[in-house]
């Protein structure tokens, strides 16, 4: 018997992130009690992201534009990378204003449970785009988890070779375990002002 109409949107709904059984009936119920306008709209924007949302060559981030807006605005300190590990981390911390800088999203991260290292990929990538921008400060902005620390060693081990680049690391004010994603404006500015020096780099004693 083939599923009808009401349980395949539930089952569609339950492989969004987050979502289980009850939320995704909850939702395909909203859905049927809108106008038809709203699901045609809603089918349209799903598919104009997924049309338009690509990658952005230089950063990583998705973006309808490439490079993305912020790898383009002339206004941009190129010599200092914040690097994350996910475009939500990005978008959190561009949200509250106080990065001037440019970003580097990895995509990925170290997984102590699946055993998944960075990939090669993404390493060459990394190491590609801070060698084009001839960069002076890598800010590390790992999540303070098992994984984030991880991901941070392989960031350091990727970034061997850039002797002259200063290195720091987002600091105090991120709880342990907590996520960039979800911390609040105040935090994540702390934890940005009180990044904490790895490597100074040769580079800066020039400044
Ligand atoms: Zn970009």
């Amino acid at each position: 018997m083939t599923p009808g109409a009401f349980d395949r949107l539930v089952a569609l709904l339950k492989r969004l992130p987050g979502i289980g059984e009850k939320s995704a009936r909850r939702m395909a119920f909203f859905f049927i009690q809108q106008p038809q306008t709203f699901a045609s709209d809603f089918i349209e924007a799903l598919n104009d992201a997924k049309r338009n949302i690509r990658q952005c060559s230089l950063c990583g981030t998705i973006t309808d534009t490439d490079p993305c807006p912020i790898c383009s605005d002339p206004m941009r300190d190129r010599t200092s990378v914040l690097v994350v590990e996910t475009v939500e981390d990005l978008v959190n911390i561009e949200g509250t204003g106080v990065f001037g800088g440019v970003y580097h999203v990895l995509g990925e991260r170290v997984s102590p449970l699946t055993g998944d290292d960075l990939s090669e990929k993404a390493l060459s990538f990394l190491q590609k785009h801070l060698r084009d921008l001839n960069v002076r400060e890598v800010i590390v902005a790992t999540n303070p988890r098992i994984e984030g620390e991880l991901t941070y060693h392989a960031i350091m081990d990727a970034l061997d070779g850039f002797d002259e680049v200063r290195i720091t690391k987002l600091a105090c004010g991120l709880p342990i375990g907590g996520s960039i994603e979800f911390a609040d404006r105040v935090t994540l500015h702390a934890a940005l002002d009180a990044r904490v020096e790895i490597r100074r780099g040769s580079m800066s004693e020039k400044r």
